[in-house]
């Protein structure tokens, strides 16, 4: 499998964030039961603490804001769901309406151009999620 086809790979899994607004930002934990996400390409970890995880850990990179179609009563339903089978789901914080999505620079980069992601930390995206 050569670099191209990665790429390629990584841009499809990705496109649905084309044109999307990104800033770089440090990584943040929203709420104490929601302390790491993951890039949305390959799944390398961000955290605040890297020293917490035995895993390679992003402290930094490039967010954007997913606008979430559920509403909370949904998101209730689907945690009792989830209990009753004896499963436990800690719903993502929404800011905002907004779900934030990391990447990490190496799947920025590699889909930074075809995929037409807009660099803007002063969009008013943020304001609105609160950050
Ligand atoms: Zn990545």
């Amino acid at each position: 499998m050569t670099t191209d086809d990665n790429s390629e790979r990584l841009r499809k899994s990705l496109r649905h964030y084309r044109g999307f607004v990104f800033r770089w930002q440090p990584y943040k934990a929203l709420s104490p039961d929601w302390n790491h996400d993951h890039c949305k390409g390959c799944s390398a970890r961000f955290a605040e603490r890297p020293d917490e995880w035995k895993d390679a850990v992003h402290t930094e990179g490039w967010v954007t804001l997913w606008p979430t179609r559920g509403t909370p009563e949904e998101e209730q339903e689907l945690v009792k769901k989830w209990r009753e089978a004896g499963k436990l789901l800690v719903p993502s914080p929404k800011p905002g309406g907004f779900q934030l999505d990391w990447l990490c620079p190496t799947c920025f980069e590699a889909c930074r151009q075809e995929l037409g992601f807009v660099i803007d930390s002063e969009h008013p995206q943020w304001r609105k999620a609160g950050l």
